[in-house]
C-alpha cells in the first residue's frame, strides 16, 4: 500500500535544543531563540491580565463551540459566526483539512519550499503531494496551475511564505483564484498576515465571499505573541465549514487560549506597535546584508532569509555558541541561508554582531 510506506518516510517533528540544554553545553549565561518566529515583545498585557483573573475554571472543559471568541471574531472580521473553524494553533486547521479532504486517491498541490506541515499532513492522508519549486522565493502560480489533475482537491499557498517571507501580490492571487476550478479548495495560510505592509496585498477576508472554494488561515501565535496558547483561525464559507467541523476534536481550543484570544483582539495598538517595530527590526537586517553584500528576500514577515552562501548548519552553529539560535536553512529547504527572526533591537544587534564575526 503506496499510503503506508509514505508514512515510513516521515519524521516527527523535532523542536530542536531547548534553551536550557544550549545555555548547559556551551557555558552561556544568556540564550537568545530567534528561531520560531516568536514575537519578542511577548503579549499584549491584556492577555496576561485576562488569563490571571481567570484561572479558577480549569475543571471544566473548554466551551466546544468557542462562542465568546467565535462572536468577537466574527465581529472583528465582519464575518459570520458560521465563517470560522477554530483550531488549536493553525497547525490543527492544516491537519483537520487535511484529514477531511484528503486520502490515497487525492492529490494535492503547494510551493516548495513552504511550510513544512502541507506536506507533512497530505503524506499522512496519504495524498498524492506536488510540489511546485519557488521562483525568486515567489510561488510559480502558474506552475502549480499546470499541475491540477483529475484528482486534485486541495491547493496550499503560503502568503507571506515561510520560510522566505515573500508575499503574493493581489494581481497575482486574483487571476490565480479565477482560474482554480470551484471544485478545488484553496487554502491560503496568512500566518503572517499582521506584519504585512505591502501596499498591493489583498483583502483576503473579503476574497471569501467571491471565491466559495478558498479557506483563509490565521493564527495568534505570531503578532498576538500567543504561540503557547494555541489558537488559529479558519475563514470561508459555510459550506466548506460545514464539511471541515465534523473532523474538529471537540475541545480543541483550550480556555485560556480562548479567554487570551479575545483580550488580544481588544488591544489592537498592541499590534501596530509590534508591527512597527518589526519594520524598523527588519530595516536592521536590510542594512546588515546590503553592507555586507548578502542576498536575502526582502520579507513581509517577522523573519529574514539569508544567503550566506556557505553551509547553513556551520553558519547555525557558530551562531549557537554565541548565545543565539537561529533556523539552519539546510532544514528549509535553503542549503546555505538562514532564517532568523527579528528579536528586539537590542537582539538584532546582537546576533548582526556575532554573524560579522562569522563573515
Ligand atoms: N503556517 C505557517 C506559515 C507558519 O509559519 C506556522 C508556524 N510556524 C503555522 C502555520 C502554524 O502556527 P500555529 O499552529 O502556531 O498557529
Amino acid at each position: 500500500m503506496r499510503w503506508k510506506e509514505q508514512l515510513l518516510t516521515l519524521t516527527p517533528y523535532q523542536p530542536g535544543k531547548s534553551i536550557d540544554a544550549v545555555k548547559k553545553q556551551f557555558k552561556l549565561e544568556k540564550i537568545v531563540k530567534l528561531a520560531s518566529n516568536e514575537n519578542p515583545f511577548g503579549c499584549s498585557p491584556a492577555v496576561v491580565e485576562a488569563l490571571q483573573t481567570n484561572l479558577s475554571g480549569l475543571a471544566i472543559y473548554p466551551d466546544g463551540y468557542a462562542t465568546h471568541l467565535r462572536e468577537k471574531l466574527s465581529e472583528f472580521l465582519n464575518v459570520d459566526e458560521e465563517e470560522l473553524i477554530l483550531g488549536n494553533g493553525s497547525d490543527n486547521l492544516i491537519q483537520i483539512i487535511s484529514r477531511s479532504l484528503l486520502h490515497p486517491n487525492a492529490s494535492t498541490i503547494m510551493a516548495t519550499p513552504s511550510f513544512s506541515q502541507y506536506k507533512h499532513n497530505a503524506v499522512i492522508e496519504g495524498a498524492v503531494v506536488k510540489e511546485l519549486p519557488l521562483i525568486n522565493g515567489e510561488h510559480d502560480l502558474e506552475a502549480m496551475l499546470a499541475a491540477i489533475d483529475e484528482q486534485t482537491n486541495v491547493i496550499w499557498v503560503c502568503s507571506p511564505n515561510n520560510p522566505t517571507g515573500t508575499y503574493i501580490p493581489e494581481n497575482k492571487l486574483i487571476p490565480f483564484l479565477d482560474k482554480v476550478p470551484p471544485h478545488i479548495l484553496v487554502v491560503l495560510d496568512e500566518a503572517y498576515f499582521e506584519y504585512v505592509v505591502a501596499e498591493d496585498y489583498y483583502d483576503s477576508i473579503r476574497l471569501t465571499r467571491k471565491y466559495e472554494n478558498l479557506i483563509v488561515l490565521r493564527t495568534f501565535s505570531k503578532i498576538y505573541g500567543m504561540a503557547a496558547l494555541r489558537v488559529g483561525y479558519g475563514v470561508a464559507n459555510r459550506a466548506i465549514i460545514k464539511v471541515l467541523e465534523p473532523v474538529r476534536e471537540p475541545f480543541n481550543v483550550n480556555s485560556l487560549g480562548q479567554l487570551g484570544a479575545i483580550a488580544a483582539i481588544n488591544d489592537q495598538e498592541f499590534v501596530e506597535v509590534c508591527k512597527e517595530k518589526n519594520r524598523q527590526g527588519l530595516s536592521q537586517f536590510y542594512d546588515f546584508c546590503e553592507q555586507n553584500q548578502l542576498d536575502y528576500y526582502p520579507s513581509q514577515t517577522n523573519f529574514i532569509l539569508i544567503d550566506l552562501k556557505v553551509d547553513g548548519d556551520v553558519a547555525f552553529q557558530f551562531l549557537q555558541e554565541k548565545g543565539y539560535i537561529v533556523r539552519s536553512g539546510k532544514a528549509l529547504g535553503f542549503p546555505t541561508a538562514v532564517r532568523i527572526t527579528v528579536g528586539s533591537s537590542e537582539q538584532n544587534e546582537g546576533v548582526l554582531q556575532a554573524l560579522s564575526e562569522f563573515l
